[in-house]
């Protein structure tokens, strides 16, 4: 049929009969073609088309013939008129639209070519549909087959029973295995050895029921190394139903196993030693209770805390401050057993957790070794540091069976160890719930007690040792607690300060202080100054509100010299605080004196004396409970009392209970002296009545009186 329709073309062509076997050779070619052939007479009428052609412009067969070329193309008068141009011997080639003879234009590309004949020239012209063309379906084929082989994910084409029909590149480069050694062979030949027959079965199993399979999968490359990939299984349905072909689709996901890995890491253990952390510590906590709860067994649980860590990370830097966790993290890993879990909850608190526990006695012998470890030098850098632990230890279930309580009991054992004295362990008993319980209900009760005016002042004397006579007076806070009478500053001073109610607190001491020196400065000739004890926990976070202080003062007409304030070493160790610093030199400049508390149970630096303006150094009552001529109290008050006159600041020796303490400081040059000699601690009525006195309180003219009440035994 084509090559009748060729022969009938060639037989209208009006060309020479010379040229007539060429060009029946030519449109010969183009009935095999799959390119467009269509040829016109010298009129332009279509005498000749092929097969591909006639597909290409929709018409049946032999039906386009007859018809003018630009019907079918109608932009080719350029071409043609620049043919004609160009010589009988030029092809150009040319782009342009076609008509299709139902479905609009169509974009097409060719060559044209003059077919010469004596009585003027006829055109050939060869074209082939343009790519952008291409209808949907054939584009998307396209598509499809430019991901396929250009995609990064492994592609293997399946035949029903399983035979590899096609590998796709990315394939090929993640298993390292060549087209040739795979297609032809069964699937099986890629299973891994980390899966045995059974994952296999069922996997196939679920593509045979349903079409289709994903999970992940541990590929093999050719080398055996084994990465983990996610492997997605599909099927292809022939119109009857039947499977054509399965899909089997690869995607390498190390890397994201790898990230997932980071993340989980970085989430469940300490980034400076390596340890777990806090919340992976609960994870493994939680699930030991619930393995001893099924095989009654017991679990020990140690909470450790290294001794005045904080004062190494201040003086020697964060830097070796890490170091030195790091170092005790890994001797503690060194004293336990592989099974058991070593975990730092964060700064210097770490806890082990010990499953399995036959006899209490094993953990005895744990403790003491760690003890031991961590009490070993540590070599930093150029430095040698030693430091000490503090470990508290509860059982579950005979303290505890959940795992918020055994943390609370393991830490107020700690606590405790830390209050015995530290470097030691303590186990945890009911005794320390008891007290913790109580601490507890203190707390809520204090933060009623200030509305409720449930505290007082007390005045302590102190005397002038030269003359004896009451110069100053100590404000001592007291709390008439309405169940359990009075409560001392020493046990509820730390709770105020935790729960920041210390603050109010510390506002209403120094009012009412002040309130009563003015009062008293009113109603006697002699100048009383009135000392308030100040709580590093009042200067430190937001700081005093001076303005406030200042202006009480202002109101009350109370010459700031009339006030000291009493402050503790510790304070003066946080001087790299601006604001403490701040505050302090503030307290000064309005004319108010500074005492330093408690001199010598700290730091005991001189050279914070020397750094912050401090009028008067208080000796603490340690050192005078056992002062006796020639000990080494004795030695230590003198060096104090001259060191102290040295850099201009006045002594005032506290806790003198006897002539003797009395006598050895008064020798010693001490300023001035407090203690239950000359007087306890007294409401301010009893102190007024001292002052009214006017006289000598020394020993042999004192009137030492218990006026506290609650203080004797102190
Ligand atoms: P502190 O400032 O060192 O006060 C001296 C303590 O020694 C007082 O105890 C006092 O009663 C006691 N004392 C005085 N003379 C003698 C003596 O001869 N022998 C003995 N054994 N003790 C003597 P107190 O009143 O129990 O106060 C304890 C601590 O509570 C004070 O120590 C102070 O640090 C703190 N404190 C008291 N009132 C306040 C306050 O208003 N604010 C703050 N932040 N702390 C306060
Ligand atoms: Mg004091
Ligand atoms: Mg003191």
């Amino acid at each position: 049929m084509d090559q009748i329709s060729g022969l009938q073309a060639a037989t209208l062509l009006p060309v020479e009969a010379s040229d007539r076997s060429h060009i029946l050779a030519l449109l010969r070619l183009g009935d095999f073609s799959q390119d467009a052939f269509l040829a016109t007479d010298t009129r332009g009428a279509v005498v000749y088309m092929n097969r591909s052609a006639e597909r290409l412009f929709g018409y049946r067969s032999g039906a386009a013939i007859g018809l003018p070329v630009d019907a079918l193309l109608p932009e080719i008068g350029d071409i043609n008129a620049r043919l004609d141009q160009e010589g009988a011997r030029n092809t150009l080639l040319w782009r342009g639209r076609g008509q299709h003879r139902q479905s609009g234009l169509l974009q097409l590309a060719g060559a044209a070519t003059h077919i010469p004949s004596p009585s003027g020239r006829s055109h050939l012209y060869v074209m082939r549909q343009r790519r952008a063309g291409l209808n949907d379906a054939d584009r998307r084929a396209e598509l499809a087959a430019l991901v396929y082989r250009n995609t990064s994910e492994g592609m293997l084409v399946l035949d029903p029973k399983g035979f590899i029909l096609d590998v796709n590149p990315a394939f090929v480069s993640l298993r390292g295995r060549s087209e040739a050694d795979v297609i032809g062979r069964h699937v099986r030949c890629l299973n891994s050895p980390c899966h045995d027959r059974e994952f296999y079965r069922a996997m196939w199993r679920a593509v045979m029921d349903t079409g289709s399979w994903q999970g992940e999968h541990w590929g093999q490359h050719i080398n055996g190394e084994l990465y983990p990939e996610w492997l997605s299984i599909n099927t292809s349905f022939g119109d009857d139903g039947e499977v054509h072909r399965r899909v089997m689709i690869f995607s390498n996901i190390a890397e994201i196993k790898q990230a997932e890995a980071i993340i989980w890491k970085q989430a469940n253990f300490d980034r400076l030693t390596d340890l777990p952390n806090r919340q992976m510590f609960h994870d493994r906590l939680e699930q030991s209770i619930r393995k001893a709860r099924r095989s009654n067994g017991r679990i020990g649980l140690l909470f450790l805390d290294l001794d005045r860590f904080k004062e190494i990370n201040d003086t020697l830097g964060h830097a070796m401050g890490d170091d030195l966790l790091k170092e005790a993290a890994r001797r503690l890993s060194a004293c336990v057993r592989q099974s058991d879990t070593v975990a730092r909850l964060g700064g210097d608190e770490f806890t082990v957790l010990l499953d399995d526990v036959r006899e209490p006695r094993d953990v005895e012998r744990l403790t003491r070794s760690i003890l031991r470890a961590l009490a070993e030098p540590f070599r930093l850098g150029v430095e040698t540091v030693f430091i000490s632990t503090s470990i508290g230890v509860t059982f579950f279930p005979d303290d505890a069976t959940d795992a918020e309580s055994l943390l609370n009991n393991a830490d107020q054992a700690m606590y405790s160890a830390k209050a015995d004295g530290r470097n030691r362990s303590r186990y945890f008993t009911a005794s320390m719930q008891e007290r913790a319980q109580t601490r507890m209900r203190l707390v809520n009760d204090l933060h009623l007690a200030l509305d409720q005016n449930q505290f007082s002042l007390h005045f302590q004397p102190i005397v002038d040792l030269n003359d004896g006579r009451v110069v100053k007076a100590e404000t001592l806070l007291r709390w008439h607690h309405p169940v359990r009478g009075l409560v001392s500053p020493a046990e509820f001073i730390p709770l105020a300060e935790e729960t920041g109610i210390i603050r109010a607190l510390g506002d209403w001491v120094f009012c009412e202080a002040t309130r009563q020196a003015a009062e008293w400065r009113q109603r006697f000739s002699q100048d009383i100054q009135v000392s308030v004890n100040i709580s590093p926990a009042q200067l430190r976070h937001e700081g005093l509100d001076l303005a406030f202080w200042g202006t009480h003062l202002n109101t009350l007409g109370l010459p700031s010299r009339h006030v000291i304030i009493e402050i503790t070493e510790g304070l003066l160790m946080d001087s790299d605080d601006d604001r403490i610093r701040q505050q302090l030199e503030a307290f000064r400049e309005a004319g108010v004196q500074v005492a330093l508390d408690d001199f010598g149970t700290g730091y005991s630096s001189l050279s914070y004396l020397r750094k912050f303006d401090i009028d008067f150094l208080k000796i603490d009552q340690s050192f005078v409970a056992n002062l006796r001529q020639g000990s080494a109290d004795h030695a230590l008050c003198e060096a104090i009392i001259l060191l102290a006159h040295k850099l201009g600041l006045r002594v005032v020796a506290e806790g003198i209970e006897t002539p003797r303490q009395y006598e050895l400081l008064a020798a010693a040059g001490c300023d001035y002296g407090q203690g239950y000699l000359f007087a306890r601690p007294m409401p301010a009525h009893a102190f007024e009545s001292l002052l009214q006195a006017g006289t000598d309180i020394r020993p042999g003219r004192a009137q030492g009186r218990d006026a506290a009440g609650w203080a004797s035994g102190r």
